[in-house]
């Protein structure tokens, strides 16, 4: 019985590998950005009345429904141009409740997050989840700098965030980022944290995002945005990222 259990085990993981691979090599070019929000839009509007999925707050990651995939709303302020567009992108979530996950940097580098405080405790009173973007692994002693800038968020918009994210830099120090989310899962709850988007303390089975990058540098998105995929595996989680700087009304 043992044996057949494990026959069955890895005849699933070959399909399920198999199944991925196709999907990629199925899925094509739709837009490149700037993105029209429509585009957006239309992918909440279409999960929002299929049967099989469901668009669920973004810190509710626990929770199971045996029937359909959870499907969960990120967006990344990476940008001043970020910032500057995340109203346009709210402005869909708040009409179709989407309970998304907004998170921002606090470098001051691109933008201050102070600058825009009222507006995003707007949000967070909206039950927006807000979080801290972090680019720790950017520095040698990342725990250090994650904790300072946990304690920069606190002072910039005055409230403990609950979550973080972490901004992907491409293999930019890849093998520190490894690092941090092995070890921050260790201690995040010491520095105020209840979770974390990051793969050591969350995994889908997709992340549909806007930021696919071409030969020349061009951003672009794929057709899944207008046609979610499905895969057979069932319970699955998904996500779809956004950064509001590609995207217009
Ligand atoms: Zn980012």
């Amino acid at each position: 019985m043992v044996q057949l259990n494990n026959v069955w085990s890895t005849l699933k993981t070959i399909f399920t590998f198999y199944e991925f691979q196709r999907y990629l090599r199925a899925r094509r070019i739709y837009h490149y950005a700037p993105y029209p929000l429509k585009i957006y839009e239309q992918c909440l509007k279409s999960l929002k009345s299929s049967p099989s999925h469901q668009l669920v707050p973004f810190l509710a990651y626990e929770g199971i429904d045996r029937e359909r995939d959870r499907v969960f709303v990120r967006h990344d302020v990476d940008t001043q141009q970020c910032i500057k567009n995340l109203p346009e992108t709210m402005e869909i979530d708040q009409r179709l409740k989407i309970e998304a996950g907004i998170y921002l940097r606090v470098d001051d580098e691109e933008y201050s997050a102070g600058d825009h405080r009222d507006m995003l405790l707007r949000y967070r009173e909206q039950e927006f989840e807000i979080g801290l973007h972090s680019l720790c692994y950017t520095k040698e002693d990342y725990i250090q700098e994650f904790q300072r800038e946990t304690e920069k968020f606190k002072s910039l918009m005055g409230f403990q965030p609950r979550s973080f994210s972490v901004h992907g830099l491409g293999s930019f120090r890849l093998e520190t980022r490894t690092k941090f989310y092995q070890e921050i899962i260790h201690c995040f709850h010491q520095f105020g944290y209840d979770t974390g988007d990051i793969p050591t303390l969350r995994t889908y089975k997709h992340t549909i995002h806007d930021c696919h990058l071409d030969a020349q540098n061009r951003r672009f998105l794929y057709d899944d945005f207008l046609c979610f995929p499905r895969f057979s595996s069932k319970r699955k989680r998904y996500l779809i990222l956004t950064h509001p700087c590609y995207w217009k009304v």
